[in-house]
């Protein structure tokens, strides 16, 4: 039996489709390729290009393929373009997995992880952040992931389907072979904006916001190495083949670092000055995310290894050079 990733030439799909492969899985990735780059995906996965909007593609997926689990990270994922094109996230992120869930009962296939965002929480009440508390998005894209988790819960509870959502903090770093690592197009996120400076396709950095209430006034976020991400989808899958019960896990460090204090380490990484201009706030960005990911450790056994800003800094800097 196969494990089907969708979104597998993305970001962090691609790095889980490595880890599954390394770990001897038999992988099937699909993806639209409106985000994803064909180019990331294993030359050992099979791969099909589609949408998760059409039945069709789903349906002949599954009867193409024996599949016993999904891992599900075919959505949009940016912030801001959210907050500007909200009926865009509505579409892919809650009307795709509207189809998934509809196909996957109709397939038998009932196991799913799911990647879900620190962005389900808005404005934390408690620091670091635990799953247990309130969960009131301040964007559209959380949003749609926190109502992409309760549409798991129902059909759930209807259809036997077990599902486990990993709530995700900063996703950041390249796998270590280089090969693979954040590309999005166009770049939003502060660790490849960053790096844009020193490979001289920037001139300098846009720090959002000097005035938040934290110990330098900039945003403080939660940074944790894709590879590690990746480990955490593999045993969410192994829990749910020993039956566990469907749950959500956060998924990051527990440290909490600046966009300065992040700016500074790649200044130390790459020996270039990059310089940073101030800008006004971001639309939706909380002054802090930080997690509490105990509850992935303990029931999941997840051991995070690059938990340190310098060593992910530096495995992005190696795929960057490269490219
Ligand atoms: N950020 C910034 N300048 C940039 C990009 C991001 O100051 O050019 C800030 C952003 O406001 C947030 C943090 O860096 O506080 C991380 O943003 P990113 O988009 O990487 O991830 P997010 O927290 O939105 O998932």
């Amino acid at each position: 039996m196969a494990i089907l990733v969708l979104g597998g030439a993305g970001y962090i799909g691609s790095h889980t489709v490595y880890e599954l492969i390394g770990s001897g899985a038999d992988v099937v990735v699909a993806d639209n390729l409106e985000t994803g780059h064909r180019e990331a995906v294993h030359p050992q996965a099979r791969f099909y290009q589609g949408d998760i909007r059409s039945r069709d593609f789903l349906d002949r997926l599954f009867q193409q393929e024996a599949i016993d689990a999904v891992i599900h990270f075919a959505a949009n994922s940016l912030v801001g373009e959210s907050m500007m094109n909200p009926l865009k996230y509505y579409d892919n992120n809650l009307c795709g997995t509207k189809v998934l869930l509809e196909a996957m009962v109709a397939h038998n296939v009932r196991k799913i992880v799911f990647s879900s965002t620190a962005a389900t929480y808005g404005e934390p009440v408690n620091i670091p952040i635990l799953e247990t508390d309130p969960a009131h998005p301040t964007n559209t894209y959380g949003e749609t992931k926190l109502a992409m988790e309760r549409m798991f819960h129902w059909v759930g509870k209807a259809h036997g389907l077990r599902y486990v959502s990993l709530r995700y903090f900063n996703a950041c770093g390249a796998h270590k072979s280089g090969k693979i690592g954040e590309m999005h197009q166009p770049e939003t996120h502060l660790i490849p904006i960053i790096l844009q400076v020193p490979l001289g396709k920037r001139k300098s950095v846009s720090i959002y916001g000097e005035d938040y209430d934290t110990r330098d006034g900039t945003c403080v976020r939660d940074y944790i190495h894709v590879t590690d991400l990746a480990q955490a989808h593999i045993l969410a899958v192994e829990y749910l083949n020993r039956g566990g019960e469907s749950d959500i896990f956060n998924l990051g460090n527990g440290v909490g670092f600046t966009v300065k204090e992040v700016i500074e380490c790649a200044r130390k990484v790459t020996g270039h000055p990059i310089p940073a201009i101030s800008a006004p706030r971001r639309a939706g960005d909380p002054a802090q995310l930080v997690a509490s990911s105990e509850k992935a450790k303990n029931i999941l056994g997840w051991n995070p290894q690059y938990d340190d800003l310098e060593t992910i800094i530096a495995s992005a800097w190696n795929f960057h050079r490269k490219r």
